[in-house]
């Protein structure tokens, strides 16, 4: 089969399995072993060195998803993503971070990078002057996540990756909220491409794992400090992720179309203070993100009118899941300000325009006439107990 030609579902379905040679199951035998022969053999497999038969299949099939040279896969998004900088970076050297962050990325950089004697800042903004005005002499890498969490802001990252190419530093990008379904950065010459699994790659909301997608050079450079840092995951959760990678094309693109339905309607909603979605016209950035982007997303959020309390609507709803996490088939919704950005300080959340109220809504598979009508059932059941004020 030609991998270079056949489509993302095809890919999805079909690259990356490890082979039944001896039963020819139809789909892959799990590994478990921690323990493989080490004489006149090719590749010296452990798992913490990240290359088991199933880690390394579906490592092929990420790399293919991703159009990269090669894929490694860890423990955790934080894990892909802190072992992947880690590579790169040592004391005196510098990063320079996009401001829009999801906040586990924020709270590794301000909690971790000092102690390691490597300096950072963040931009003030996501185009890409604000990047260029924050280079050092010693910076080394840049780093961006586009479509943002929890704002669904746009970076330009092909304007990204010409700017750090120029300077001859590393970019590296967190395409979680894209997943490589919508996304794929390094076609605009992105270096590394992180991904939390545990999101759009997983899907039901009942794995966490991690990605990188990168060169063959640029992997090696990872893998040598990632045996190192052991952020490996289990074969079993290997499996998992590689079944659950079959569907990704056919969810995300549901995903997708959902959410493009229901950002429209949330804006014309009367208890709908703004929506924030790449897929709407009126989002600032909706042309660049036609550029780079093959969908929107599932991923939007909103602020509901200041005179609804928003943990009120989120207690009321039935459908929807007021839950954690984000990417799996059923909706949730959450409040950034009391989960993933909580580790953010008021004022830094405040300078980003995380409002108090906002609202982050995973959509999932479900009909958006049922989505919409939980919204409104919610929306109905607190104005009407509330003294609107
Ligand atoms: N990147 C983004 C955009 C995320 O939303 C998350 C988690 O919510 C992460 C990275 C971290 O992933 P994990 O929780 O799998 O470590």
């Amino acid at each position: 089969m030609d991998t270079k030609k056949i489509g993302l579902n095809t890919i999805c379905t079909h690259i990356g399995e490890v082979k039944d040679e001896q039963f020819k199951g139809a789909v892959s035998p799990i590994y478990m072993s921690s323990s493989y022969e080490y004489e006149d053999v090719a590749v010296k497999r452990y798992p913490r060195y990240y290359n088991t038969p199933n880690q390394a299949a579906l490592g092929e099939k990420i790399a293919l998803l991703e159009h990269t040279e090669a894929a490694m896969i860890f423990g955790s998004g934080m894990a892909a993503i802190s072992h992947a900088l880690m590579a790169f970076l040592k004391a005196g050297d510098h990063i320079v971070l996009q401001q829009t962050l999801y906040g586990g990325t924020y709270n590794f950089a301000v909690t971790q990078f000092e102690k390691y004697g490597i300096s950072y800042s963040f931009t003030t903004g996501w185009q890409p002057e604000d990047f260029a005005k924050e280079l050092k002499e010693n910076t080394k890498v840049i780093y961006i996540e586009t479509p943002s969490n929890p704002l669904l802001t746009i970076t330009d990252i092909e304007a990204i990756a010409k700017l750090a190419k120029s300077k001859g530093i590393v970019s590296m990008i967190d395409n979680t909220f894209a997943s490589p379904v919508n996304q794929n950065p390094v076609d605009f010459g992105i270096d590394i491409v992180l991904h939390s699994a545990t999101k759009y790659m997983g899907g039901h909301s009942d794995i966490c794992a991690g990605a990188v997608a990168a060169s063959k050079e640029h992997i090696e450079k990872i893998w040598q400090a990632s045996i190192c840092f052991g952020g490996s995951l289990s074969d079993q959760t290997v499996w998992l992720l590689e079944r659950s990678l079959k569907t990704m094309g056919l969810r995300v693109k549901e995903q997708n179309k959902n959410a493009m339905v229901l950002a429209s309607m949330l804006e014309k909603h009367d208890a709908v203070e703004r929506v924030y979605y790449p897929g709407l016209a009126s989002h600032p950035d909706h042309e660049l993100a036609k550029k780079q982007m093959k969908g929107f997303g599932g991923m939007l959020s909103f602020e509901l009118l200041e005179t609804i309390d928003a943990t009120a609507f989120l207690k009321a709803l039935k459908l929807i899941k007021p839950s954690m996490s984000l990417a799996g088939v059923e909706s949730t919704m959450l409040l950034p300000t009391k989960t993933s950005h909580s580790l953010m300080s008021a004022a830094d959340r405040k300078a980003q325009g995380i409002k108090d109220n906002l609202i982050r809504f995973s959509v999932g598979i479900e009909e958006h006439e049922d989505i919409l009508a939980d919204i409104n059932q919610a929306i109905t059941t607190v104005t009407n107990n509330q003294v609107l004020v």
